[in-house]
């Protein structure tokens, strides 16, 4: 099905915050030394030099970005780009002139020159590619659309950031790979939930091995999406029944997932983070995994409640299961479940629980237990822990990333984003994560068609995650 449509006004998924003070941009020049001198660090515990895909290593002061897509998501990397004195906007893309309208007035209002625009066609994103004054690219547009604009992106040469999920079929997720080795361009998927306070603080407390030797890992993406809407101007938010041309914002595209797919159609928010906790492409892999889904009822109930019984689209039959549960083996024996649920009442949460030999943190209650230092069978408030091993990234750029978006992470997956490419170094979150962590989507739909059948994980890698050192997330500024 197409994603595109010229009209769409996008839907607030999540209500993403702009910064307080749009005219005051950050000076990030106070840590170019600090990021100067760690980037030889950096590049060699990250990079694993002998695995280094990518050109030559540069050092930008201005990065030269583009945005394609600036439905909120990308206006959300817009706002937060215009913080900073380090980044041009040279170009804009969207098909829906009233994006770009909203886009040009952020950009004239933060002092900027105005970007060239792009959004004639579907295509016209290939136009400004062509632009040699632009470095980088970030691309926030509809899933189906990721995996080929970034492999044309890459392909042009450009520094490449892609919004979650990074692809939709087994064939895209090594479109990516391959593309980033053959042309040496670098590509980081823009996943904001592994700069998570909390997240990253437990991801020190992996790294000190507090919780001992990792076993179990759960996650998910579980989030009441049901509110598919009608764009009329007049039904109450999250009462709409309508979806594709009749819906705003993401129920344009995102609900038909919904109605044509039964897996897992988003799982990096969960798994991006415990993957990163294992080392997954970096002395671990993804092995295989089997998927199961419950029946889908929460989207026909929710039409027939709000749109009566005599709606259209209460007739209609709904291939995504409510619930959706993947269990993944990895190459170091340990498992990891993932579970996708969007299309029920419930609120929000990624269902985190990281285990190992000595301990566990569950996100759910914010609970730890660690054997010898927890009273015994009593967990323990996960504050007073999360504080004491809050994240040297956090202690240190905390105050930037207030008012970023999505309690702060959004700061650190630009910064990331805008120093990895400064430097045209390899990203913390690289081409292989996209695509293994992507795989998910075909391989839960795969396995569910089967009766949940195991589905091997290709090695995305080609061997090579048995010398890929970890990315060193204490050590390094990013
Ligand atoms: P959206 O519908 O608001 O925005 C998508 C934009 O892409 C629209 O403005 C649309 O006109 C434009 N577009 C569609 N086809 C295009 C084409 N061919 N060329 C140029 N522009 C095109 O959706 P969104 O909420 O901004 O989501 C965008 C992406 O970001 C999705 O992949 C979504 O999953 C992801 N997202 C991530 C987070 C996060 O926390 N990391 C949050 C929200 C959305």
């Amino acid at each position: 099905f197409r994603e595109s449509n010229p009209k769409r006004i996008p839907l607030l998924i999540f209500k993403i915050p702009i910064f307080k003070q749009p005219n005051t941009r950050y000076d990030m020049s106070s840590r170019r030394d600090f990021v100067k001198k760690t980037a030889l660090v950096t590049a060699g515990i990250a990079l694993a030099p002998t695995l280094a895909y990518g050109g030559t290593k540069t050092t930008k002061d201005i990065l030269r970005v583009a945005l394609i897509g600036v439905g909120l998501r990308g206006t959300n990397h817009l706002t937060n780009l215009l913080q900073r004195k380090d980044v041009t906007v040279e170009a804009i893309c969207d098909i829906d002139s009233t994006r770009i309208t909203i886009a040009k007035e952020h950009i004239a209002k933060a002092g900027f020159k105005a970007p060239k625009v792009f959004g004639k066609d579907d295509y016209d994103y290939r136009n400004l590619l062509e632009d040699k004054n632009i470095d980088a690219v970030i691309i926030s547009t509809p899933w189906l659309w990721h995996t080929r604009m970034a492999v044309d992106a890459m392909k042009a040469g450009k520094y490449t950031g892609v919004e979650v999920s990074a692809a939709n079929t087994m064939e895209e997720c090594w479109d990516l790979v391959n593309t980033h080795e053959e042309t040496g361009s670098h590509l980081m998927i823009l996943e904001n939930v592994n700069y998570r306070r909390d997240i990253l603080a437990v991801l020190n407390m992996v790294r000190q091995e507090v919780f001992g030797e990792l076993i179990h890992f759960r996650c998910g993406y579980q989030h009441d999406l049901r509110f598919v809407k009608l764009n009329d101007g007049v039904t109450p938010y999250g009462k709409g029944v309508e979806f594709g041309e009749k819906g705003i914002s993401e129920s344009k595209w995102r609900t038909q997932h919904s109605l044509l797919r039964n897996g897992d159609v988003y799982p990096t928010h969960g798994v991006g983070p415990m993957a990163t906790m294992c080392n997954i492409n970096r002395g671990n892999r993804f092995m295989s995994m089997t998927s199961h889904a419950t029946k889908a009822v929460g989207l026909k109930k929710y039409i027939i409640e709000n749109g009566g019984k005599d709606h259209p689209n209460a007739k209609l039959n709904w291939k995504q299961g409510d619930v959706i549960t993947s269990t993944i083996d990895t190459a170091n024996g340990e498992t990891i479940i993932v579970t996708h649920d969007c299309n029920s009442p419930r609120p929000y949460s990624l269902g985190f629980r990281v285990q190992g030999s000595q301990g566990l943190w569950e996100v759910d209650g914010s609970r730890i237990y660690i054997e010898g230092k927890s009273e015994p069978h009593r967990w323990d408030d996960a504050k007073a822990w999360l504080d004491k091993y809050d994240h040297p990234l956090w202690k240190k750029y905390g105050e930037y990333a207030t008012g970023s978006g999505h309690g702060g992470m959004d700061f650190f997956v630009l910064n990331a984003f805008v120093e990895s490419a400064k430097e045209n170094l390899a990203p913390p979150l690289d081409a292989y994560d996209a695509a293994a962590w992507s795989a998910i989507t075909p391989l839960s739909e795969a396995s569910i068609a089967n009766n949940g059948e195991p589905q091997d994980f290709p090695d995305f890698t080609r061997g090579l995650w048995v010398r890929r050192k970890p990315y060193n997330w204490i050590k390094d500024t990013y």
